[in-house]
């Protein structure tokens, strides 16, 4: 996920109506009976009998034309900024979109258990790591398609095409600029260094990012580097880890800490959203991008891929396309603050300011299998 802000109140329950919805809906019968006037009671039984036979044939005509009509997403992502994209979604395709939403471990939960008879049409989330888990778990059907392989670089889509990213966020370093020289943080490496004991503050392992960050570090510099950097990371910790991306920035930002890894949008959301005391933060605290290997920073992704039972299949291809348009790739951009995947949407502001860093072209895929290796690493290490 990317955050919580503008989170929704409320999740679409099962069966894609909200409660609300139900309370509102009223029976359409006592209506009915009063429009019978002047019928006896065996001609209103038989012709609202009738009659609601008639919603069921056409209750069930609309489940089958419902391939055609609609798509049931599951998101894990939470914002109301992306209402608009799902309306417009709409407006051009006459689709409707039916959204189940969660956290990504709870949909993949509830995929697992729906099984062969999922109504899942589309699985989004954030961080290749728990598109990878997906995969894993059998949820994706492979797909190919000239309009994705043509927006999506190869290294941010799986190579089978089992899922495809959109948004690219990097994982960074915050760092406070009183106290450290950029050149000191241009390197993953130098943060498990001396020169940073007791001078970081980092999320915990079960955070997802940090789990595609190490197996990015895995991937790159082999299992024995990696795992030196771990212990290294996990040696120089200014305090154990807790609290979220944007808590570690406001640690350096208090003092607890000179470095945070922190995801760029949390960074580019405290400086530039509504938050004046987060702004400040920013004013001293800086984002430098680190490079993994001497080939820039870790880039990961929000993506999506079709699932493996979808019953609208090609409408699940049509939004996933969508969710790839230059259109929705700016739009996200400016509301949620991550970066177009697609290297020939320019990035709008507020991103612009931050967006032009070298990004390590490592494959999506390819960290993200290193995922169960790293979460060992860390484990051992006592990253908790
Ligand atoms: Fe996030």
């Amino acid at each position: 996920m990317t955050g919580t802000a503008g989170r929704r109140g409320y999740a679409i329950e099962p069966g894609f109506e909200s409660r609300r919805a139900m309370a509102n809906r009223k029976s359409p019968l006592p209506r009915a009976w009063n429009a019978l006037k002047g019928w006896n009671v065996a001609q209103r039984t038989f012709m609202i009998a009738l009659m609601g036979s008639l919603i069921l044939t056409a209750c069930s005509d609309g489940k089958q034309a419902g391939g055609k009509k609609e798509v049931n997403l599951y998101t894990a992502r939470h914002y109301d900024s992306d209402l608009p994209l799902y309306e417009a979604f709409t407006r051009e395709t006459g689709i409707t979109i039916n959204r189940i939403e969660g956290n990504a471990d709870q949909l993949i939960a509830r995929m697992k258990s729906e099984g062969a008879s999922s109504p899942a049409d589309l699985f989004i989330t954030a961080d290749a790591g728990a598109l990878w888990r997906a995969q894993q778990a059998g949820l994706f059907q492979p797909v190919r398609s000239e309009t994705l392989d043509s927006r999506i670089p190869e290294n941010l889509r799986e190579p089978n095409g089992n899922w495809y990213g959109f948004m690219r966020r990097a994982r960074v370093v915050a760092y406070d600029s009183a106290k450290v020289r950029p050149e000191e943080i241009d390197d993953y490496a130098k943060l498990a260094g001396p020169r940073f004991k007791g001078k970081i503050c980092v999320r915990s392992a079960d955070s997802v990012y940090n789990l595609s960050l190490v197996g990015a570090m895995i991937e790159e510099l082999g299992a024995d580097k990696a795992g030196e950097w771990v212990r290294g990371i996990v040696g120089n910790m200014a305090r154990p880890p807790e609290g979220g991306d944007r808590d570690q920035i406001r640690a350096v930002g208090a003092g607890v800490c000179e470095v945070a890894l922190t995801n760029s949008y949390y960074y580019i959301r405290m400086a530039t959203g509504d938050s004046e005391a987060d702004r400040k933060v920013t004013e001293r605290v800086k984002l430098g991008f680190p490079s993994l290997g001497g080939k820039g920073a870790h880039v990961n992704i929000s993506g999506g891929g079709i699932a493996t039972n979808a019953p609208n299949k090609d409408n699940a291809l049509r939004l996933l396309e969508f969710f790839s348009s230059a259109e929705t790739q700016r739009h996200i951009a400016s509301q949620n603050n991550e970066f177009p995947a697609s290297p020939d949407v320019a990035p709008p502001p507020p991103v612009d300011a931050y967006a032009d860093f070298v990004a390590n072209p490592m494959g999506v895929a390819a960290f993200a299998a290193r995922q169960p290796e790293a979460q060992t690493m860390m484990s051992a290490a006592g990253w908790r």
